[in-house]
């Protein structure tokens, strides 16, 4: 029955497509794209938490991590190597930081999966 919930709380989630990173994918709506391939986009975040900061964002709508399948394995592994090729392009050679807001308590706000890469300055731990 769990199995159950979880579905139908994906399928309430897949219901809310498309985000508006779903519409940015689709070029439907404009963004700094500064790399993209068959599985997956990358842009600037419009309010930028340091000097450096985009998003790695799949072309396939999974709402949230909680959402990723088994399936998904090459796909979430493409999303890490293309965060750290493009963390490199952007020249963050002295580190950056790494994201994934899940839910509520991670306070995920578009639901549609998105990885933060952020660099530029120095990161504190722990976070707010
Ligand atoms: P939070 O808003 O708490 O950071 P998320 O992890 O869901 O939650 O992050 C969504 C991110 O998407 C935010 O950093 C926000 O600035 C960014 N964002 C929202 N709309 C756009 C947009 N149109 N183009 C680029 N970035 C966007």
């Amino acid at each position: 029955q769990d199995d159950e919930v979880s579905k139908a709380q994906t399928a309430q989630k897949l219901n809310q497509q498309p985000t508006i990173f779903s519409k940015i994918v689709d070029k439907k709506i404009p963004a700094d794209i500064i790399f993209e391939d068959n599985q997956c986009v990358v842009f600037r975040d419009v309010n930028p938490q340091g000097p450096v900061h985009f998003l790695v964002v799949p072309r396939k709508p999974i709402p949230g991590l909680s959402d990723v399948q088994d399936g998904d394995e090459l796909l979430l592994g493409h999303l890490l190597i293309v965060a750290k090729k493009m963390a490199e392009k952007e020249k963050l050679l002295d580190g950056y930081r790494l994201v994934i807001n899940n839910g509520r308590h991670g306070a995920q706000s578009v639901h549609h999966l998105h990885i933060h890469v952020i660099g530029g300055r120095q990161m504190n731990w722990p976070p707010g």
